[in-house]
């Protein structure tokens, strides 16, 4: 079944030229779910997106991104 866009924001990138995407999605059965794109062809070559489940209480599961610099394996959260 299909997803519809609940929301799109648009944060800066590492370099501040770009921007990364965000988008939560949902469907009919309140079903979520959300993708994370650097939109900027500097970052992109130089850092990926990494996901991070936190689970507090059942249910209550929230994921936290970070842009990690493929070289150090520094990572540094995105803040959505
Ligand atoms: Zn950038």
């Amino acid at each position: 079944m299909s997803y519809e866009i609940d929301y799109v924001k648009k944060i800066k990138c590492p370099c501040g030229k770009g921007t990364i995407e965000y988008k939560k999605m949902s469907n009919d059965w309140n079903q979520t779910k959300e993708s994370i794109f650097i939109l900027c062809n500097d970052c992109k070559d130089i850092y990926e997106v990494v996901t991070e489940s936190v689970c507090n209480k059942p249910k209550h599961g929230f994921n936290k991104y970070y842009c990690k610099n493929k070289l150090s394996n520094q990572k540094t959260e995105i803040e959505i």
